[in-house]
């Protein structure tokens, strides 16, 4: 188990790894479960901690494979599960924790993240989240594509303070939120977990990508990882269904690209001079 991965830590003083694993398209194709099972405890193994799922990926079947993978290790992941919009009312929200913790196999979430916006007041989401730390089916709860303008009037809300972080679409084509919503982060110090890092596997492909890899003698993933691992507070949660690709992926924490390269990197991926709307999958 490697211990030199960067860090993140929440506001309830828990720290993890700064590189999780995702799970978005796992359990749609039954051929593949087994790969998918083996990837995750591959990443377990290497010391990642943090394993994102919700109720939305194959409708359930994504957190039945987290399931399946973290059985008998359940004290090693930092679980986070996602609750659908147009279930975060609050008794909602109570029966998509229940229904998600039966599939997870495990009495209690680390981080339950409200999946994106909807039509329930924020007020009532919160209230629903704080019910189900109070039940102790949650640890802490957060958010996900939030831009700024939500994430204060979230937290202008009673409890809304509570929300320990927001996960949104970052990567090196995607840098809209350098501008304002990453610094407020920062500021705020909430981690913000990066979803997308290897712009599903389309950005491994761009030149600039391919480039610096060659120069490096590294691959495009890890050339793509290592840019948003570069910034504090950040959390990226590359998803990888093929356990070989786990170690390769863990490997960023051996490549040193230098201030003149990332430079250059800069001028293919030109960061945002302006505030551009969060932009989403
Ligand atoms: P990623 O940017 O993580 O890219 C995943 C793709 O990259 C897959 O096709 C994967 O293929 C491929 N890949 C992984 N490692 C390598 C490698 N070393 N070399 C080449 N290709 C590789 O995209 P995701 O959209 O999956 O984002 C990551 C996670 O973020 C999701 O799984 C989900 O948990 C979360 N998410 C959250 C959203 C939200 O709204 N909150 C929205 C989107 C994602 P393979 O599996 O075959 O290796």
């Amino acid at each position: 188990m490697r211990d030199d991965i960067p860090t993140v830590t929440f506001a309830s003083g828990i720290t993890v790894p700064a590189i999780g694993i995702g799970t978005w398209k796992m359990g749609e194709d039954a051929a593949n479960v087994a790969n998918e099972i083996r990837s995750i405890q591959a990443a377990i193994d290497l010391g990642i901690r943090v394993v994102d799922t919700a109720e939305m990926y194959a409708d359930g079947a994504s957190e039945k494979i987290v399931g399946a993978a973290i059985e008998g290790r359940r004290d090693e992941v930092f679980l986070v599960s996602k609750v659908y919009p147009w279930n975060a009312s609050v008794s909602g929200v109570q029966q998509a924790c229940e229904r998600s913790l039966t599939r997870l196999g495990t009495e209690q979430i680390d981080l339950y993240l409200l999946h994106w916006r909807g039509d329930i007041a924020l007020e009532e989401t919160v209230a629903g989240m704080e019910t189900l730390r109070e039940r102790g089916l949650i640890k802490s709860w957060g958010v996900s594509n939030f831009d700024v303008e939500d994430m204060q009037e979230l937290l202008a809300i009673p409890g809304g303070e509570n929300c320990a972080a927001n996960q949104v679409l970052y990567n090196a084509d995607r840098r809209g939120i350098e501008f304002d919503l990453l610094p407020w982060h920062q500021q705020h110090a909430m981690p913000l977990m990066a979803y997308s890092p290897l712009g599903q596997g389309e950005l491994l492909r761009h030149p600039e990508v391919i480039r610096l890899a060659k120069a490096y003698q590294a691959s495009p993933a890890q050339v793509a990882l290592a840019f948003v691992l570069e910034r504090d507070n950040v959390l990226a949660i590359p998803k990888t269904a093929k356990p070989e690709r786990v170690a390769e992926l863990l490997a960023t924490l051996d490549l040193d690209i230098t201030d003149e390269d990332w430079a250059e990197f800069d001028r293919a991926f030109t960061p945002p001079s302006r505030k551009v709307p969060l932009e989403t999958i």
